[in-house]
């Protein structure tokens, strides 16, 4: 075997171990060589470093350790429980929201340590991709300064942005509500981070409704639903796919634009050329517009519960997370939505899914950037995407210092 083969190896028996530990926590080295199928020196040594490094720690001794012991006797000593630590480091991620930039610090738990929003520098006339990042980057350089007076490293940041994002090559193909399409976005954001001395730390970049399927996924206090679906209601209507534990994406980036379902043919014209598209009716504008002429906004929830119908019938997710501006503005829009999918999975003798509200509210996308990154991580597989692997060859951070 080559050496770069062995680091491979070593790097997914790491992940590995880091993700049973998000799954299991307190699992003793024994439960984890059991659950991983690792041998037991392969298990303790990989433990050894992930609890150097600051990943992990072991948990408080069973207070009945003695009986503990005395039932394993002959077994050697009793298992000592490990879990994830939060005590050396944090991620961030970044929203590159139409309206300004929305920061996230996040324990690896998924625990938010704080979160700000800022305008754009530049002015929203002068988006220029550069100037943003470079904006965000700085951002970045802030966080990781004030984590180090905590005494935690920041050891990844992801970016989440408003568009179709090809991870293959790292380009954003497109950002209508930004003004951007064909940005090379990693080979700028790679320039923008080393230009505050962040070139060695970990990061991705993603379409924002990715990012936030992926953050309730990553960070689920209860085990992690597949297939997750994330719904976000606001100017546009969008969706963020989970499927067998990656984000799906689709050919071009453009999984998940459900905005753009059509729900009456020959309806109303759509800002993306078509006409009847969701949006039309569900979009911020349509609800505006509705919650004027009507009073309430009963035709977009039952317009919302057809597609989430549709979205069921196509991915049969194990959960709908529902996320945006509308869905908090008006919460008679999830009421109609949820009543009009629950009468379609009547009619089809089943059980409708369910359905919950986003967990971390309006800063659901940036907690999803930084999930993204510890996505990216935990999965050595992602390491066949050039970019990605430039910037993340290995996860292996300094020792924390005594
Ligand atoms: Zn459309």
């Amino acid at each position: 075997m080559k050496i770069g083969d062995l680091q491979l190896v070593k790097r997914i028996n790491r992940s590995v171990l880091l993700r049973l530990m998000r799954s299991h926590p307190g699992a003793s080295r024994a439960q984890l060589s059991h659950l991983s199928g690792l041998t037991k020196s392969t298990v303790s040594s990989a433990v050894r470093e992930l609890i150097e490094e600051g990943w992990l720690e072991e948990g408080l001794q069973n207070e009945n350790r003695e009986t503990h012991a005395a039932q394993r006797q002959g077994q050697g000593r009793p298992s000592t429980p490990l879990m994830l630590s939060s005590k050396h480091h944090a991620l961030a991620g970044i929203d590159l929201a139409v309206d300004g930039l929305r920061l996230a610090v996040v324990s690896v738990t998924g625990d938010m340590l704080w979160s700000e929003e800022h305008a754009f520098r530049a002015g929203k006339k002068a988006l220029e991709p550069r100037l943003v990042l470079a904006q965000a980057a700085q951002l970045l350089g802030g966080v990781r300064d004030r984590l180090r007076e905590r005494g935690l490293q920041l050891s990844g940041a992801g970016l989440a942005l408003p568009g179709a994002m090809d991870i293959k090559t790292g380009m954003l193909r497109i950002a209508p509500n930004l003004g951007w399409r064909n940005v090379a976005i990693s080979t700028l954001w790679f320039a923008a981070l080393a230009e505050f001395g962040l070139e060695e730390m970990p990061t991705s970049i993603q379409n924002e409704a990715d990012c936030a399927a992926l953050g309730e996924y990553e960070f689920a206090r209860l085990a992690s639903t597949d297939a997750l679906i994330f719904v976000t209601c606001d100017v546009g209507v969008g969706a963020g796919i989970v499927l067998n534990d990656r984000i799906y994406a689709g050919a071009q980036g453009l999984a998940g634009e459900i905005g753009h379902n059509i729900l009456v043919p020959g309806g109303d014209l759509c800002s993306c050329g078509r006409r009847g598209c969701a949006e039309t009716m569900i979009g911020a504008r349509a609800l505006e517009r509705q919650c004027k002429a009507t009073g309430d906004v009963a035709q977009a929830g039952q317009a919302l519960g057809i597609l989430l119908q549709n979205l069921w019938t196509a991915f049969n997710p194990g959960q709908f997370v529902m996320g945006g501006k509308s869905v908090m503005r008006y919460p008679a829009l999830l009421k109609h939505a949820k009543e009009t999918l629950a009468a379609y999975a009547d009619a089809a003798g089943m059980s409708p899914p369910e359905i919950r509200l986003a967990r971390y509210g309006f800063f659901t996308s940036a907690v999803g950037a930084a999930a993204l990154v510890l996505h990216h991580q935990l999965r050595p597989v992602y390491a066949d995407l050039p970019w990605v692997a430039s910037n993340a060859q290995d996860w292996r951070l300094e020792p924390i210092a005594a």
